[in-house]
């Protein structure tokens, strides 16, 4: 049964006279699957969204990531409750902190010390600035497709050649910025060594999504990991792992020791840059990594960040709520279990009707991309079919399925998600397919 959705529609006029684009943050428009309004949601519980008009939607956005537990739950509503009747925002050190500093030092090993800042997006711009404070150095090696948030830095991307100083992806960012930023593509060793070849002495860090998931779910070819470091070190360079969507998505822990890596200190960061998962859906952001490039940071060192909102006791406890659920024994296991049921379903119905699909899958999380080669670096997922997916996105969200407005954003389970949330999504994915 297809919803109707007159209410959100109002108030996206509404919203466009008051609020830049109708949204605060671009991702969540539709400018990217063909236009129309964006649906305004009113709550949420467990896998479901409920918008304006009444209309349920069985949900894979996890608000781009962070909602692992399902929407609501009990233990992190209370634990978020209780913080909020204490008093939200002291300006003082708390326990609290301590208590999530040390849960994430213990999945986390590479990561001797840690600081809590607002979201990601903070916690990726300190560890360049850390990173350059250690190493004295001002570059910094990215790959091309991989997000990082919207610091200067980051929001450049590849010049005219596979490792060519960057250009500005942004309005705003000064070329001499943009010249700090060599952009290389992903899972490619011979395009990293080149670009360290000419600007390693350079290069304060190498920053890489270890498993990526911002144009689509792509994993490391084997051994590309370990090169990264290895090249990286050989330079003299820093290795900074942002892991924002990455740790905790696959298992209680990061990629730094996630079982696909077997030899996990060959694989070791120097920083890591957390977010999402971390906040239990609350703001934060986190980076961490070895002590005496820590040390750097104030009030210890000369690198200078800081925050109002820093570990705020309701993040800080909605984080601590969080990851305590994602220690529930077999959670990962049965989201892989029924992501790897979605996917078939997926490209079962898109065969039958024809469709070119390639969907990657890591553990509870997925990524659909209309066209029919693999996805293994950014340019495989451009030349992939935006059109079509944009009439995907919109056919599926008519049948109460909510996707990201875009065609490089993954599905992400959470353990909420049910076995009958799945068949109801492989149906309408079926009914959407037969006619697109
Ligand atoms: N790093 C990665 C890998 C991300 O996917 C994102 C956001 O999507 C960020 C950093 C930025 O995080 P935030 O949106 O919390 O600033």
């Amino acid at each position: 049964m297809l919803n109707e959705r007159k209410r959100s529609e109002q108030l996206y006029e509404e919203a466009l006279q008051h609020i830049v684009g109708g949204v605060n943050s671009p991702s969540r428009s539709f400018k990217a699957v063909g236009g129309g309004a964006p649906v305004f949601m009113e709550r949420a519980e467990g896998a479901y969204l409920y918008d304006v008009d009444g209309n349920r939607y069985i949900d894979y956005l996890a608000a781009y990531g962070p909602i692992i537990t399902g929407h609501a739950h009990p233990h992190i509503t209370e634990a978020i409750t209780k913080a909020a009747v204490n008093g939200t925002l002291f300006g003082t050190p708390t326990a609290l902190e301590i208590k999530l500093a040390k849960m994430l030092k213990e999945a986390i090993p590479s990561m001797d010390k840690v600081r809590f800042v607002n979201s990601g997006t903070e916690a990726v711009m300190t560890t360049i600035r850390v990173a350059r404070a250690y190493t004295g150095r001002n570059k910094i090696i990215k790959f091309a497709g991989c997000y990082h948030g919207h610091s200067d830095l980051v929001l450049v991307a590849a010049g005219s050649g596979p490792s060519t100083l960057g250009i500005p992806d942004s309005a705003g960012i000064p070329t001499s910025i943009a010249h700090e930023v060599i952009t290389v593509p992903y899972n490619d060793i011979p395009a990293l060594k080149e670009a360290l070849e000419r600007w390693g002495d350079e290069t304060a860090a190498v920053m890489i999504e270890p498993i990526v998931g911002n144009f689509g779910m792509v994993m490391p070819h084997p051994g590309y990991l370990e090169a990264v470091c290895s090249l990286a070190r050989g330079a003299g360079s820093l290795v900074i792992y942002d892991e924002v969507i990455s740790a905790f998505r696959f298992h209680y822990g990061s990629t730094q020791t996630y079982a696909a890596f077997p030899d996990h200190q060959a694989i070791e960061p120097d920083l890591t840059a957390l977010g999402k998962i971390i906040g239990g859906g609350l703001p934060i952001g986190a980076y961490g990594g070895r002590k005496e490039i820590m040390e750097k940071v104030a009030p210890l060192g000369p690198a200078y960040q800081a925050g109002t909102m820093a570990g705020n006791p309701a993040s800080i406890s909605a984080g601590i709520a969080c990851l305590e659920v994602l220690q529930t024994p077999g959670i990962y296991e049965e989201m892989e279990r029924l992501a790897t049921k979605l996917k078939q379903g997926l490209l079962d119905a898109a065969s039958q009707n024809g469709i070119a699909l390639t969907v990657n899958q890591i553990r509870g999380s997925l990524s659909t991309h209309f066209c029919s080669h693999e996805v293994t670096n950014y340019d495989q997922a451009l030349d992939t079919d935006g059109e079509l997916f944009g009439r995907f996105f919109k056919g599926m969200l008519a049948q109460g399925i909510n996707l990201a407005p875009s065609k490089y954003e993954a599905w992400f389970l959470t353990i909420a998600h049910t076995e009958e949330d799945i068949d109801r999504t492989i149906e309408a994915a079926a009914h959407v397919m037969a006619a697109l």
